[in-house]
């Protein structure tokens, strides 16, 4: 059963260089498919209509239909090495059967070393907070690690066509603010993979490696930025284990290192002025920014929060930022779930109103993924006249900071009308003492904060049947927060 790939001919718009890949499937499987991919400026893509650059995505299509690829041209050793790794790669994953490439093996190296001269270095750009910190990252590091070049893709075949060139015109002026050349490279391929395959889950890496490809002329190496923190790291689309064996001698297919947190990518590039007039994060497609009202938009703009960085974003975003609007967040994946809870305990009690919002969000997760967890204290209302709306902050503050030491947090959205369970501060000024109340009569005798211990406590923690393996101490000035707890 044999998936056939062939180079098509076109003659279309000498500013574009366009390339047309046509797949015949094994007779009686699926409909012959072509696809088009076309690049500006034109003089940055290979000049020749081979179908190499082709080939990755065609591959990871065959393996997932379960066909053979046969291609006619020669194609280089590493090429016919790459399938097979990621061919071999995409079964330990996800069971699919390793396509077999069949093509003849070409002699002569794919750009003669005559011609080799030391090229660009490309990196695939989407003003995302990804991109935007190995953008970043790279400019920070060696010479010869400078991204020369920006490759922007637009591939959102489902996306409204005048969204999408907005889009565009709005990474073209910030390469332009950069600096960097940017290549333009439109691609309906998702129009033939989409239906079989994911593109976040198993085949955006292997269609860049081969945009890549078709830029070797201008460029030594393309690089993709990392999704995952490298501690987290796990089968996905693009994957350190995965574009790079797409490589070719001319041509490296570099996957950056994910060294960071996405929470730490967000604080490395938030206060810069031109990330904060261009980051584009949401992929909703509803307009040119952001939504503001997706669960990735709500992440970034909680990340923002806690950097001071919301009104510089404003204009970002399609709706403005209030915390309530983390309440409509149903379900989160443990990860990022624990990494919007560690940039809230990086900034400390700062952090801590919002750290109550995600934490009421279910994180669940899903069988496959390992359990991760933090802790989620109990919270405490400030309760009484005093209540938590009343109180000067001094004093919010001198009990909040008690409670952390404790192992325990105040409730922020706990109203002071309600006869609930908590504590209430007594006195008019520093230093404040609290009363614990629990129902019925008030007749405990105040306790100054700073002498507040767990057993003054036990009558209101009992109250509120709080579990005492949750009463974990934390540092209320904040902590770098990038632990793994609760990981195999
Ligand atoms: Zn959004």
């Amino acid at each position: 059963v044999i998936t056939s790939l062939h180079a098509v001919p076109v003659v279309g718009d000498p500013r574009r260089a366009t390339f047309r890949h046509e797949l015949t499937f094994a007779p009686g499987t699926l409909p012959d498919a072509a696809w088009t991919t076309s690049v500006a400026p034109a003089t940055a893509a290979v000049a020749d209509r081979s179908t190499l650059p082709a080939v990755p995505a065609a591959y990871v299509l065959a393996c997932r239909i379960g066909q053979d690829l046969r291609v006619e041209e020669a194609l280089p050793l590493e090429v016919h090495d790459g399938a097979r790794h990621v061919g071999r790669l995409l079964q330990r994953w996800y069971g699919w059967r390793p396509a077999e490439l069949i093509a003849p093996i070409a002699v002569a190296p794919v750009r003669p070393s005559a011609l080799r001269r030391r090229g660009g270095s490309g990196l695939f750009f989407t003003r995302g907070v990804d991109s935007w910190s190995t953008l970043r990252a790279r400019q920070a590091g060696p010479r010869s690690q400078h991204p020369t070049h920006l490759i922007t893709v637009d591939n959102e075949v489902h996306v409204d066509p005048a969204i999408r060139a907005a889009t565009l015109q709005g990474t073209r002026s910030t390469a332009e603010a950069l600096g960097l050349p940017l290549i333009e490279v439109t691609t309906d391929v998702r129009s033939i993979l989409d239906p079989h395959t994911d593109w976040g889950l198993s085949t955006h890496g292997s269609v860049f490696a081969g945009i890549g490809l078709l830029l070797r002329r201008t460029l030594d190496e393309a690089v993709l930025s990392p999704t995952h923190w490298t501690p987290l790291v796990r089968p996905w689309g693009s994957h350190p284990e995965l574009e790079p064996a797409w490589s070719l001698p001319g041509l490296r297919v570099v996957h950056h290192p994910g060294d960071l947190p996405r929470w730490q990518r967000v604080a490395a590039i938030a206060h810069d002025p031109l990330v904060q007039r261009s980051l584009q994060v949401c992929w909703q497609g509803r307009s040119e920014r952001n939504c503001g009202r997706c669960d990735k938009c709500l992440r970034v703009l909680t990340s923002l929060a806690l950097e001071g960085e919301l009104a510089s974003t404003a204009d970002r975003f399609d709706e403005p930022f209030g915390p309530e609007a983390i309440d409509r967040v149903e379900r989160s994946l443990p990860y990022p779930w624990t990494d919007i809870i560690d940039h809230c305990d990086h900034v400390g009690l700062a952090g801590d109103a919002l750290r109550q919002r995600w934490e009421r969000v279910d994180h669940t997760p899903p069988p496959e993924l390992e359990p991760m967890t933090r802790p989620i204290q109990p919270r405490l209302g400030l309760v009484g006249p005093e209540g938590a709306a009343r109180a000067p902050q001094e004093a919010i503050e001198t009990v909040a900071r008690r409670l952390a030491r404790l192992g325990l947090r105040l409730d922020h959205g706990a109203s002071s009308q309600e006869p609930a369970p908590g504590i209430e501060l007594v006195g008019d000024r520093s230093p404040w003492s609290v009363r614990i109340r629990v129902p019925g009569p008030a007749s405990e005798v105040p306790v100054p904060i700073a002498e507040l211990r767990l057993e003054h406590l036990a009558p209101l923690l009992a109250a509120i049947s709080a579990d005492p393996a949750d009463i974990v101490p934390f540092d209320p000035d904040g902590a770098p927060g990038t632990r793994i707890s609760g990981q195999r």
